[in-house]
């Protein structure tokens, strides 16, 4: 049986430290390929760039890795995210296999308010990518039923790219270059428009 991973996340933007953490999953669990799912959004939160954007860029800087590819289930349904659909939907789609479902560690934290989080347990495993100074301990219901993949590359966040592009600092090598041409491209985060892109 095959072995899939879903990377859940708003992906605002995609950067590397996403990346790294998909092949570390791969690696460490012997995934043999990963499908990053932007949300549409989640509840109590709004993403700064639009979901079409957002896929776009998980798009672009997944495109040279074969392992990896970009599924827009969250986005074409529409409404809050919940995983318990993103996992229900790409189970009806890529049909038998075992699933991986991995997320970051501090949105992990919070699963046991997510809907029907008991039920998710039974469909997929969950995977909790860990940062390099944040805690590394699951919350006391999932001990010793989800797991945490410590991440170095995860020291690179989103909120910092944003923060960087709205100062007019740059952001390459944290994100792939294509990434960081249709920020400029689109004026996303507060960039400023550039129409030619080198
Ligand atoms: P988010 O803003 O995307 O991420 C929260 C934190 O986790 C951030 O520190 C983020 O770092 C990190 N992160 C996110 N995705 C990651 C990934 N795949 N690998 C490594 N680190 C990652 O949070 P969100 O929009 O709330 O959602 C995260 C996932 O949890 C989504 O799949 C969402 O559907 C799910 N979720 C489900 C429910 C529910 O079912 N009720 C509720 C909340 C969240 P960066 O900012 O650097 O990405």
């Amino acid at each position: 049986m095959k072995r899939i991973g879903i990377m859940g996340g708003s992906f605002d933007p995609i950067h590397y430290g996403h990346l790294a953490a998909a092949s570390q999953a791969a690696f460490s669990l012997g995934l043999d390929r990963v499908v990053f799912a932007p949300t549409n959004f989640s509840l109590n939160k709004r993403p700064k760039a639009g979901a079409r954007d957002r896929c776009a860029m998980a798009a672009m800087a997944t495109a040279p890795d074969p392992r990896f590819s970009v599924s827009q289930v969250d986005v074409e349904r529409g409404g809050p995210t919940f995983a318990f659909d993103t996992v229900s939907d790409l189970s009806a789609i890529l049909g038998p296999c075992e699933l991986f479902f991995i997320t970051g560690m501090d949105a992990l934290a919070g699963m046991e308010g997510w809907k029907n989080w008991e039920d998710l347990l039974s469909m997929a495993k969950f995977v909790g990518a860990t940062r390099p100074g944040c805690s590394t301990r699951l919350p006391e219901k999932l001990e010793g039923r989800a797991i945490v993949l410590p991440v170095p590359s995860l020291a690179i966040s989103s909120t910092e790219i944003r923060r960087r592009v709205g100062r007019g600092e740059p952001i390459d090598y944290l994100t792939a270059p294509s990434v960081c041409r249709f920020i400029r491209f689109r004026g996303l985060y507060g960039a400023e428009f550039v129409h030619r892109v080198n």
